[in-house]
């Protein structure tokens, strides 16, 4: 079967010389709840970068749904929803604004798109808050807002970037619920963290990254046990 994510002999050397990715390989299986787990500056935003062309590659390939992304871009993109680390919608506008504008981005029609619209909102508990600007809204609920908008082309990939990152515990929670309920329903998900618990809660397989490499590439199960045994020590991750 095809991979929903093929990456090989990727490289990235940003303008300036810092060489950030350093020949990565991975596979994520279609339907798979992956994480890229890693420390600050591992090359966790870099490599999904590259994956969704906000990065331009220096070296390599990735294949998205058997789409080379120097080939089928466009079709490589439909397939992904991407949640970025950083806040990037205008502050301004209200969410349900913010939604239909991203759906129009991949042609979905404006009747698909307010349907779509206020199901991703009163999922993810901001329907309240539908006619405010997203500035209106707290930390979690943006991240919840840019969650709703990766949905609005209906992916068959959801990739995450540190989507817990500063959010507190109980939201946490729900969104890990929500991140399930949709696992479960078929898409695979693809998140980065720091947080070796909160892979573990999730993850059915895992990828570290350092450094620009990729250290391990195992099973969610097959990590713990090495953890158990202390034949694998890394310095990011919290070992209990
Ligand atoms: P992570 O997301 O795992 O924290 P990043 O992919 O953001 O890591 O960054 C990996 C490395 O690349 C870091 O050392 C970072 O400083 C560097 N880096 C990221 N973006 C740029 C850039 N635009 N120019 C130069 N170096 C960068
Ligand atoms: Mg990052």
């Amino acid at each position: 079967m095809t991979y929903a994510l093929e990456i090989s002999g990727l490289k990235k050397v940003y303008k300036g010389g810092f060489q950030a990715l350093k020949g990565i390989e991975l596979k994520v299986q279609q339907g798979d709840f992956f994480a890229l787990l890693g420390p600050n500056g591992a090359g966790k935003s870099t490599s999904i970068g590259v994956i969704t062309s906000l990065v331009n590659k220096t070296q390599g390939q990735v294949k998205v749904y058997g789409h080379d992304i120097d080939l089928e871009l466009d079709k490589a993109k439909s397939c992904i929803g991407l949640v970025p680390q950083e806040f990037n919608f205008n502050q301004f506008e209200p969410l349900t604004k913010i939604l239909i504008n991203q759906a129009g981005y991949y042609g979905v029609d404006r009747k698909t798109a307010m349907v779509r619209a206020e199901k991703y909102l009163k999922q993810l508990e901001l329907w309240d808050k539908r006619n405010e600007p997203a500035r209106a809204l707290s930390g979690g609920m943006k991240r919840r807002l840019m969650i709703a908008r990766a949905l609005m082309h209906e992916p068959k990939m959801l990739i995450l970037d540190e989507p817990t990152a500063g959010v507190d515990i109980e939201i946490r929670r729900a969104m890990w619920d929500f991140l399930r309920e949709l696992n479960k329903q078929g898409i695979t998900i693809i998140l980065t963290t720091h947080y070796l618990e909160e892979a573990e809660m999730l993850c059915r397989n895992i990828a570290i990254i350092d450094g620009g490499k990729i250290v391990e590439h195992t099973t969610m199960k097959g990590l713990l046990a090495q953890l158990d045994t202390e034949t694998f020590v890394l310095d990011l991750v919290p070992v209990k």
